[in-house]
C-alpha cells in the first residue's frame, strides 16, 4: 500500500476524489485526520500554481506524499473570473450562496448564448521532500443559468448547466458528475501515471 495524504479540507471534493482513486493500491488519508497539518495559503495566480503550493508546502511540512487540487470556475463574459478567486468571489471563503448571488448579478444583462463557462481542476502530487512529481488538469464546459436549479453537489453546481443534459450539476445525479466533471477528468488522467509511480517507488524501496 502507498500512503497518500489528500490535501483538501473540502468534504465534497474529498468524496468525489475518493470514489475514483484505486483503493487497492493507495491508502488515502484526508488532511483533517492528520495532526499538525498546516493551513496553506493560496497565493498563486493560476490554478496550477495553487495546486503546487498546496501539495509541496504540506508535503514538506508533513514529510509525506500529498495530492492537492485547485479548482474553480472561469466565465467567458467575465474575462475568466472568478478563476482562482472562485471560493471567495463574494468575499468570504466558501460562502457558496453569496458567490452564486454575485455571479448572477454580474451576468444580469448577459444573454444565454454568451453565458459560456468552464470548471477547471488542477491536480498536483508532491513527494515528501516537496518536489512536484505529477501534475494533471481537467476541464468541463457548460453555461451559467439565469437562476439556481437543484441542490446536489456544492459551490456553483446549481448554476452550472451541462448543455448535453439541459440540466445543472445541482440537478444531475452524482454519477453523472463523476463521469464528466473537471475533477474526474483530471483524476482519470492522473491515475495511470500515479499507479506507475507507485510501482517504481515500491520497487525502489524493495531493492533497498
Ligand atoms: P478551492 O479549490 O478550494 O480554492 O476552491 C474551489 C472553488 O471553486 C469552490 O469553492 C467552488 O466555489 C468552485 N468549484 C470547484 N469545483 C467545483 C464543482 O465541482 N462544483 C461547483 N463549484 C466548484
Amino acid at each position: 500500500m502507498f500512503d497518500l495524504v489528500l490535501g483538501t479540507n473540502n468534504a465534497k471534493k474529498l468524496i468525489e476524489l475518493r470514489l475514483l482513486l484505486p483503493e487497492d493500491r493507495v491508502r488515502l488519508t484526508p488532511l483533517k485526520e492528520i495532526p499538525g497539518a498546516i493551513d496553506v495559503e493560496e497565493t498563486g495566480d493560476t490554478f496550477a500554481a495553487n495546486a503546487a503550493i498546496k501539495a509541496t508546502q504540506q508535503a514538506q511540512h508533513l514529510g509525506r506524499w500529498v495530492l492537492a487540487e485547485d479548482s474553480g470556475l472561469t466565465v467567458d463574459a467575465l474575462g475568466g473570473k472568478p478563476g482562482v478567486m472562485s471560493a471567495r468571489y463574494a468575499g468570504t471563503h466558501g460562502d457558496d450562496e453569496a458567490n452564486n448571488d454575485k455571479l448572477l448579478a454580474a451576468l444580469k444583462n448577459v444573454r444565454e448564448e454568451e453565458r459560456g463557462a468552464q470548471f477547471n481542476c488542477f491536480l498536483c502530487l508532491s513527494d515528501p521532500s516537496g518536489t512536484v512529481r505529477l501534475e494533471e488538469h481537467g476541464r468541463c464546459a457548460g453555461r451559467i443559468a439565469i437562476a439556481r436549479s437543484g441542490s446536489a453537489g456544492f459551490g456553483y453546481d446549481p448554476l452550472f448547466v451541462i448543455r448535453e443534459y439541459h440540466r445543472t450539476f445541482g440537478e444531475l445525479d452524482l454519477t453523472v458528475k463523476r463521469a464528466i466533471s473537471h475533477r474526474s477528468r483530471a483524476l482519470r488522467r492522473l491515475i495511470p501515471r500515479l499507479v506507475r509511480l507507485v510501482d517504481q517507488e515500491q520497487a525502489a524501496t524493495a531493492s533497498g
